[in-house]
C-alpha cells in the first residue's frame, strides 16, 4: 500500500484526482496486525484498489472531474464500493476520468489529460482512463470503472488490460453518479480474468437501493470452458469490412478468428446495424438521460454555486461556468431531443431503435454462443486530437455502444498492439464470457 501510494503521489500520468492515503495506511496497518497474529485473511483483504471519481465514498472528494463538484464530498458510500470495503480491500485513490463520464479519451477533465500507460503521448482512453492506466502501470491492483457506452472496455483496450462490463443490473448502481441510467454499469479493470472474477463476485447482488439489480449466482473459481457449451462464435461483418477500421486492428481481429477456427469452433458472420445508427441511437439516449440526470446540479444542494441577481441567474451562471464544453453540448442536445416537437421525431425513434438492437442480439444469440468484436475501429489518438472533433470521438465508440444498448456482459481482453478484443454473450452469461477469455489465452 505504501509503495503504491508513493507512486500515485508522483501522478506521472494524471490519473489521480485525490489520494485516500490516511485511510489506506490505517486499513493496511489493521491487515498487517491480523496477519501477524496468525489470523486468516480473505481473498480481497489488504488488496489496494482505485475508484473512478464518480463513485460516492463517504467523506472523500467526489468531483466527477468537474469544476461543478470540485469541492464536493460524498455523504455516503456506493453499494459496490461498500462491498469491497467490507471484503477488506484498501481504496488508494479517486481516479481521473472524463467529466461525468462524458468522453472517450479522459481529456474532458479539470485535472489534466490522462496519459496512456503504453505511450504517454497518446490518450489514456475514456471515460475510465485514470482507472485503466493505474492498473496497467501497477499503481493499483484493480480499479473500479463505470461503463455507460464503453468507458471500461475502451480504456482497458487502449492500455492493454482486462475490463469488464457485466450484465446490466448485476451490480448495484447506487452511489454511482448517474450518466445514462439505462446503460450505466459498474465494473472492474484488472490484469487477469481471475482478478476480474474475484472483484465481480464481491460486488454483485441484489440491492434494494437499485431496483434494476438482480441476484446472480457467483462465478466459479474453475471457470474453465466446457467446449460442449460453445458451438458457434459470431462476429459482425460490417464491423470488419469498412473503410474506418485501422488495418492493424482488422488484421489482429482476423488472426483471433483464425485461432478460434483452429480450435474446432464454427465461426459465423452476422449482419448488424451500421456504426452511424449505433452511435446516433446511443448518443440520442445518453444525451437525453444525462440532461435529465444532471438537472439536479444547479448549485442549490450540491456544487460550486455562483450567485446571480436572482434564482434563475444563479442556476444559469452556476451551470454555464462549471460544466465543461462537452457536458454542455450533451445537456443542450439531450434537452433538445426531449423537447416538444423533437421528442417524437428523435427520442422515441431512439428508444425504438434500441429495442430493435436488443431484439437483433436476442436473435443472434439463438444462433451463436459468443459474439466477438474489436473494441474500437481506431488506435488511441494523440493527446489533443479528439478535442478538435467531437463527432469523430463519438464515432470511435462504434463497437462498444451496441453491447451497452443490449445490456450484455462484455469483456475486453488485451491484444498486444491493437486495442483489444471484446467478448460478449447473452444477458446473464457473464461466466461464459470469462470462461471463453480463459479458453482463448
Ligand atoms: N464514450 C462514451 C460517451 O462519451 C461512453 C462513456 C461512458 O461509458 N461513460 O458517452
Amino acid at each position: 500500500v505504501q509503495d503504491r501510494l508513493g507512486l500515485l503521489k508522483q501522478n506521472t500520468h494524471n490519473t489521480v484526482n485525490s489520494l485516500l492515503d490516511e485511510t489506506a495506511l490505517a486499513l493496511a496497518k489493521k491487515v498487517d496486525a491480523k496477519i501477524e497474529s496468525g489470523e486468516e485473511i480473505g481473498l480481497l483483504e489488504g488488496i489496494p484498489f482505485g475508484i473512478k471519481d464518480v463513485y460516492m465514498v463517504q467523506g472523500t472528494y467526489t468531483t466527477a472531474s468537474s469544476d461543478l463538484l470540485k469541492k464536493y464530498k460524498s455523504a455516503y458510500t456506493a453499494t459496490a464500493i461498500q462491498k469491497l470495503l467490507d471484503a477488506g480491500a484498501i481504496p488508494l485513490v479517486k481516479e481521473n476520468c472524463d467529466s461525468f463520464g462524458h468522453g472517450s479519451s479522459s481529456e474532458n477533465t479539470i485535472f489534466g489529460a490522462v496519459k496512456n500507460a503504453v505511450n504517454p503521448s497518446l490518450v489514456g482512453g475514456g471515460s475510465s482512463g485514470g482507472s485503466a492506466v493505474n492498473v496497467a502501470k501497477g499503481f493499483t491492483v484493480f480499479s473500479i470503472g463505470g461503463d455507460t457506452g464503453g468507458s471500461i472496455r475502451q480504456p482497458a483496450g487502449y492500455n492493454n488490460v482486462f475490463g469488464f462490463k457485466p450484465t446490466y443490473g448485476r451490480i448495484s448502481r447506487f452511489g454511482l453518479m448517474a450518466y445514462a441510467s439505462s446503460t450505466d454499469c459498474v465494473g472492474p479493470i484488472a490484469k487477469s480474468t481471475e482478478d476480474i472474477r474475484i472483484v465481480l463476485n464481491a460486488m454483485s447482488g441484489k440491492d434494494v437501493k437499485d431496483q434494476t439489480t438482480y441476484q446472480s449466482s457467483s462465478i466459479s473459481k474453475e471457470s474453465v470452458l466446457n467446449t460442449d457449451a460453445i458451438k458457434t462464435v459470431g462476429y459482425f461483418k460490417n464491423f470488419i469490412n469498412n473503410d474506418a477500421i485501422s488495418a492493424e486492428i482488422k488484421a489482429d481481429f482476423l488472426a483471433s478468428i483464425e485461432k478460434i477456427k483452429a480450435k474446432g469452433i464454427e465461426v459465423k458472420e452476422l449482419d448488424f446495424f451500421e456504426s452511424d445508427t449505433l452511435v446516433s441511437t446511443y448518443y440520442t439516449l445518453a444525451m437525453a438521460e444525462t440532461a435529465s440526470n444532471l438537472s439536479r446540479l444547479d448549485g442549490t444542494n450540491y456544487g460550486n454555486r455562483i450567485e446571480g441577481d436572482n434564482l434563475k441567474d444563479t442556476y444559469s451562471i452556476t451551470r454555464s461556468e462549471n460544466f465543461s464544453e462537452e457536458s454542455k453540448r450533451r445537456i443542450v442536445g439531450g434537452n433538445q431531443v426531449l423537447s416538444q416537437g423533437f421528442s417524437d421525431e428523435i427520442y422515441l425513434k431512439g428508444l425504438n431503435l434500441r429495442d430493435q438492437i436488443a431484439a437483433n442480439f436476442e436473435k443472434d444469440f439463438k444462433e451463436v454462443d459468443i459474439i466477438l468484436s474489436p473494441v474500437t475501429p481506431n488506435l488511441p489518438p494523440k493527446i489533443g486530437d479528439s478535442l478538435k472533433d467531437p463527432l469523430a470521438m463519438y464515432l470511435s465508440d462504434a463497437y462498444t455502444v451496441g453491447f451497452s444498448l443490449g445490456q450484455l456482459p462484455t469483456l475486453t481482453i488485451p491484444k498486444g498492439t491493437a486495442t483489444g478484443l471484446q467478448i460478449s454473450a447473452a444477458k446473464n452469461n457473464d461466466e461464459l464470457v470469462l470462461q471463453f477469455a480463459n479458453f482463448l489465452n
